[in-house]
């Protein structure tokens, strides 16, 4: 019998495992802790835990991470991890230090399915959805690499992005489990403002997200109109940015608090970075209260795109700021490993193309 690997389940799922064998339900408050403060991978320490119920807990379930393959550290501090996840696939996790803050950047899949141009994850196909254990699995990988979990060391990872590989909408039930342990005063306590989701524009989902979680939200524009961003960002021919505009309003709506929608917004040589361009974004932001972030594009090996050039950027900038939106220009951290924005690659079993053919011998 394969045993439950618990890393994943959220406070209420684990609650409701105590539940089914009839036991306590604040067990799952000590079994989180354990877990995800202080990184344990079994049940024989949990000494607040009687000695029946740790060997119970043993015979019935298990506390699995995902093995990391590779470390790396990049000279401005950037810190990639490549995480194997099953025998032929692995996915990648960059932590960027940043004065007082470290972001974590976490993959949701495996792959990614949405194709976007200039992304390289897409180029690789994609093959499956990671759990919730191996999404909440990076966190703890990541906070455990700089030596103890134990909450009264200084934080290592301050704020969470979902915006490594994969599309973290088309995984629904995953990354809201992942991103419930996040939040959670027994496990990571980040707040709702430190958790970002990025999505390329899943409008339906963003909808669904609404109802269960109150994370910050990021969208992948890089297009102010339909005509270009139906060709970057190939979803958009699903959801339009009149559509997506709508369900970020809506998203932010739901916020009990005052918070914007960050948008992101690649910038590619000659293709989305010219001046009558950033007019139309300003036009565009007008519609939502947001932040832009301005991504150099990263290069890769098989794209033909290039990175706008510098002063091109900052015109760009110059632009949207005018027109009263806050833009940043997004440093590119960790390229010395390529473990910059769309650099992420893991190893993927493509199974679209498997997919493709079966369809069509069908
Ligand atoms: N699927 C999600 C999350 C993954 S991509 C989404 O689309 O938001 C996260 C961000 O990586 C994208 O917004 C994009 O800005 C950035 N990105 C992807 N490829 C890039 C590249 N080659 N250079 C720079 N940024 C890139």
């Amino acid at each position: 019998m394969t045993k439950t690997n618990i890393l994943g389940l959220s406070k209420t799922q684990l609650e409701l495992l105590f539940d089914s064998i009839g036991e306590s339900r604040f067990r799952a408050t000590q079994v989180l802790k354990w877990i995800h403060q202080f990184g344990a991978n079994d049940f024989v320490g949990m000494t607040n835990i009687s000695q029946g119920l740790r060997v119970r807990l043993q015979e019935l379930v298990e506390i699995c991470e995902p093995k990391v393959i590779y470390q790396n550290d990049s000279r401005d501090g950037t810190r990639k991890w490549i995480i194997q996840v099953d025998g032929g696939n692995s996915v990648e996790t960059v932590l960027i230090p940043d004065g007082k803050r470290s972001t974590l950047c976490v993959s949701s899949q495996v792959g990614c399915a949405l194709n976007c141009s200039f992304c390289a994850t897409g180029k690789q196909g994609f093959n499956r959805n990671l759990t919730a254990a191996e999404i909440i699995g990076q966190v703890r990988i990541a906070i455990k690499s700089f030596g103890s979990m134990h909450p009264s060391k200084p934080r290592r990872v301050t704020n969470v992005v979902l915006m490594g590989m994969g599309e973290p909408l088309l995984n629904f039930a995953a990354v809201t489990s992942a991103i419930s342990l996040m939040l959670e005063d027994n496990a990571y306590n980040l707040s709702k403002r430190r958790v970002t989701l990025s999505t390329a524009g899943l409008v339906p989902a963003i909808d669904k997200l609404a109802e269960v979680s109150d994370v910050s939200l990021a969208i992948s524009l890089h297009a102010a109109n339909d005509k270009l961003r139906d060709q970057l960002v190939p979803l958009n021919r699903k959801y339009n940015i009149d559509v997506l505009i709508g369900a970020c309003n809506r998203y932010l709506n739901r916020l009990n608090d005052k918070r914007v929608i960050t948008m992101e917004y690649t910038m590619i040589d000659g293709i989305n970075d010219q001046l009558d361009q950033a007019h139309e974004l300003a036009g565009l932001l007008q519609r939502v209260p947001c932040k832009l972030n301005l991504i150099p594009f990263n290069p890769f090996s098989g794209s033909s795109y290039r990175c706008s050039p510098q002063p091109q950027i900052e015109a760009f900038q110059q632009v949207l700021r005018k027109a009263g939106i806050v833009t940043t220009i997004r440093a590119t951290r960790g390229n010395d490993i390529d473990a910059a924005c769309g650099q992420l690659v893991g190893q993927v079993q493509d199974r679209t193309q498997r997919t493709i053919r079966l369809a069509s011998t069908n």
